[in-house]
C-alpha cells in the first residue's frame, strides 16, 4: 500500500499560520508591560520582567520559526508533498503514513522551494529566515535588557517575512484567527471580545513602528488623523484607541478601520461634546467619532 496521509499544501498552511500566530500572541503579551516600562522607566523592574520572560521568549520564537517552516512546507507541497521527504528510498519500505517520514531541516527548506517553485523566495525574506533561526541563541546569550530589543525585533520581523509568503495582509490573517481562537477562549463575553484584544496589540504596534514600517503594514500615514472604530472599540470594555482613519468615496465622507477594514459613513458633527472638538459623528452608530459620545437623537433626525 503507498504511503497514505499526505497532508496538501493549505493544510500546512494553516498549520503555520496558527504557530505564527499563537507565538505572535506571547511575544504582544510580553510586550504590553514593555510600554508600562517605557513610560515608568522603572529600569529594575524591566531587568526583572525580562528575566523571567527569557523563557517564554524561547518558546515563542521556537513557534513562530516552525510557523514560517510551514508555510515553505505548504510552497514546497504544491509542486509535490514529496518533495518534503528526507528518507533514503530503501528506508521508505515500511513506512505506512506521511508522519512515518523524515522531512527535511528547516535550513533546507528555502533552497528546496528556491529550486523548485516558480516564485523564488525574496533575498530580504530569506535574511530575516536565517535570523530567525539564529534568534534563540541570540535569546539565551542576551542580557536581560537587550531581551526587549529582541522581542520588539521578532514583532516587526513577524510582520515583514509573513508579507513575503503569505498572500492575505497580515491584519485580515490576525483577524479571522482572533476571531476563531476566541471560541477556545472561555471567559469571552457575548461581545466581541477578540475585537479588544486586536485593538489593545494595535497600541503595541502603534508604539514600536517606524513611520515608514507602519504604512507599508496599515498603509496609512502614522500622523494622519484618527478616530474611532465602533465595530472594535466598544467603550464599556475598552479604553478609546482610535484606529481608523477618514477616507472619502463618491462625494462620500466614512471612516476606514486598519484593524477590521470596516467602512463607516460619517456626518458632520455641530453638536457641542464637552472637551471635545467634534468634527463628525457616525450615522450607524449615532456616536461621535472623536470622544464616542452620543449624539442625540434631535440631531440626528436632521439629517
Ligand atoms: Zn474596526
Ligand atoms: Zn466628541
Amino acid at each position: 500500500m503507498p504511503i497514505q496521509d499526505i497532508p496538501n499544501s493549505s493544510e500546512f498552511f494553516y498549520m503555520g499560520v496558527e504557530h505564527i500566530m499563537i507565538g505572535y500572541d506571547g511575544i504582544i503579551e510580553l510586550s504590553d508591560p514593555l510600554i508600562k516600562y517605557m513610560e515608568y522607566e522603572d529600569p529594575e523592574g524591566e531587568v526583572e520582567f525580562w528575566e523571567s520572560a527569557r523563557l517564554k521568549l524561547l518558546v515563542y520564537t521556537g513557534l513562530i520559526h516552525e510557523g514560517f517552516d510551514f508555510i515553505l512546507k505548504s510552497k514546497i507541497c504544491d509542486v509535490n508533498p514529496l518533495l518534503l521527504i528526507k528518507n533514503n528510498p530503501k528506508e521508505l519500505r515500511n513506512k505506512k503514513s506521511f508522519s512515518d517520514c523524515l522531512t527535511h531541516n528547516s535550513s533546507d527548506l528555502p533552497d528546496i522551494v528556491n529550486s523548485f517553485c516558480t516564485k523564488p523566495l525574496d533575498k530580504r525574506f530569506l535574511e530575516l529566515f536565517e535570523l530567525g533561526r539564529n534568534r534563540r541563541n541570540k535569546i539565551r546569550h542576551s542580557v536581560d535588557k537587550n531581551l526587549k530589543v529582541q522581542a520588539e525585533e521578532i514583532i516587526k520581523e513577524t510582520l515583514e517575512m509573513f508579507s513575503f509568503v503569505s498572500p492575505k495582509k497580515w491584519v485580515e490573517v490576525r483577524l479571522q484567527y482572533a476571531e476563531e481562537d476566541e471560541v477556545l477562549n472561555l471567559y469571552a463575553a457575548e461581545i466581541d471580545f477578540y475585537r479588544g484584544k486586536l485593538v489593545k496589540e494595535f497600541i503595541v504596534l502603534d508604539n514600536l513602528l517606524k513611520p515608514d514600517f507602519f504604512k507599508k503594514h496599515f498603509g496609512v500615514d502614522k500622523n494622519q488623523e484618527r478616530f474611532l472604530c465602533f465595530d472594535c472599540v466598544n467603550l464599556d470594555y475598552v479604553e478609546e484607541v482610535e484606529t481608523a482613519y477618514l477616507i472619502k468615496k463618491d462625494n462620500q465622507k466614512f471612516t476606514k478601520c486598519m484593524i477590521c477594514d470596516n467602512e463607516d459613513k460619517i456626518a458632520p458633527n455641530d453638536f457641542d461634546h464637552e472637551g471635545c472638538e467634534c468634527k463628525y459623528y457616525s450615522v450607524e452608530h449615532g456616536q461621535c467619532i472623536c470622544c464616542g459620545g452620543s449624539v442625540p437623537p434631535v440631531f440626528s433626525n436632521k439629517i
